[in-house]
């Protein structure tokens, strides 16, 4: 176990904000997990790759990231079960399998962060989420101090969305994650630029393909910070999406798995409200992908903040739909949001004229 005061974020956040931590508690080993107690009163919050965070200012608590390494392979048959250690970076990982010859994950290629953090929004991409393929979810319950193995059923996944970010939210550490990839290995190239491969496509041409679109569409958080996508995909009632249809043509409408509920393209509505290339300081809508907000290298991170109350209130009074954010926000003490960080900037800006 590593602890070190006032730490400076910038290398742990991929938004690149010169933030601190009063406190960060690096974990390599699962008995140092249990050794460790949290102090009463004083906020935690668990940090892994940190490129799904907004720091919105300095953290005043404990930040836990665990490190834990490691890979098991069991052949269960019709399936390889892969055991993977929370602190793995993910893309390495999803190489190390096609290397081994354990195809599935490859359309999730290229997603920045750890294994660890992969179930808490179960990512997706390309017509892909982890939920796919986890088999169980190994945690430790930090309150109660007890270790948790849960099965996929038990993680409650949803789109980008698992029981992570509810009832166990910030409570259990994610410490391993066993996923179950299938001998009988079935593309999925239905999606985007996809669908350009032909049926022959194997494995590592999805993994190419997607790498290479990603790449060029997608800016590099070593080049300019940014956390993805910011805002989620809007779900809507389906006569709202009709009445929207009807008033914008060209809007792009896609089906759910929720009946009854369609979805929206965020990044198109940004996009059509002409917020590329918007600047609130040094914090900027992608020029080239609306939905990505960007630190062109001087933002703060009021900037950030500053900049997706500009875009979601654009899109809120052109189309009616208000955006969600992806991007988890972290004050001074937990998880906040754009609505009680606008607030608190009001408040100051107020008491600082008074
Ligand atoms: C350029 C770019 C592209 C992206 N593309 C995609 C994409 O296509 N699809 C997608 O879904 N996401 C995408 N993301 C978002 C991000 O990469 C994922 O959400 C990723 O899983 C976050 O991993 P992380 O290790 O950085 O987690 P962090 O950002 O550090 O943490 C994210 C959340 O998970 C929690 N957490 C992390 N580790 C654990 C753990 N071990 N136990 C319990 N809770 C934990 C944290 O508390 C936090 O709430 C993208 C981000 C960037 C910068």
């Amino acid at each position: 176990m590593n602890i070190s005061q006032q730490q400076s974020l910038l290398h742990f956040n991929s938004f690149a904000l010169d933030v601190k931590a009063q406190q960060l508690v690096t974990f390599s080993s699962q008995a140092q997990l249990s050794e460790f107690s949290l102090t009463e009163g004083v906020p935690y919050f668990i940090i892994a790759g940190g490129s799904n965070l907004l720091f919105c200012e300095d953290f005043k608590g404990v930040l836990l990231k665990p490190e834990f390494t490691g890979k098991t392979v069991v052949d269960a048959g019709d399936a390889w079960l892969i055991t993977v250690g929370a602190g793995e970076n993910w893309h390495q990982f999803v190489t190390w399998c096609l290397a081994q010859g354990y195809p599935g994950l490859e359309n999730l290629a290229l997603i920045p962060g750890c294994v660890g953090a992969t179930p808490v929004q179960n990512i997706g991409a390309y017509g892909v989420e982890i939920k796919d393929f986890v088999e169980q979810v190994n945690a430790y319950d930090l309150i109660n101090k007890q270790w948790r193995q849960m099965s996929r059923d038990e993680c409650e996944f949803g789109y980008r969305d698992s029981i992570f970010k509810h009832a166990l939210k910030d409570s259990h550490l994610i410490v391993e994650v066993t996923f179950r990839l299938p001998k009988q290995w079935q593309p999925v190239t239905s999606y985007g630029d996809l669908k350009s491969l032909p049926d022959s496509a194997t494995a590592d041409d999805i993994f190419n393909l997607v790498c290479q679109v990603r790449s060029q569409k997608l800016p590099d958080p070593n080049e300019l910070g940014n956390a993805g996508s910011f805002f989620k995909n809007p779900q809507v009632p389906e006569a709202q999406a009709q009445a929207l249809a009807i008033a914008y043509p060209d809007m792009p409408i896609y089906d759910t798995a929720i009946a009854g509920q369609k979805k929206l393209a965020a990044g198109w509505l940004i996009d059509q409200c002409g917020l590329k290339g918007r600047k609130v300081g040094g914090a900027q809508v992608h020029q080239q992908q609306a939905l990505v907000l960007v630190n062109t290298g001087t933002a703060s991170a009021k900037d950030v903040v500053e900049l997706a109350w500009l875009v979601r209130t654009s899109v809120a009074e052109r189309f009616g739909v208000l955006l969600e954010h992806e991007v988890r926000f972290i004050g001074a003490q937990g998880e906040t949001n754009l609505d009680e960080m606008m607030l608190q900037f009001e408040q100051q800006a107020l008491a600082s004229e008074a």
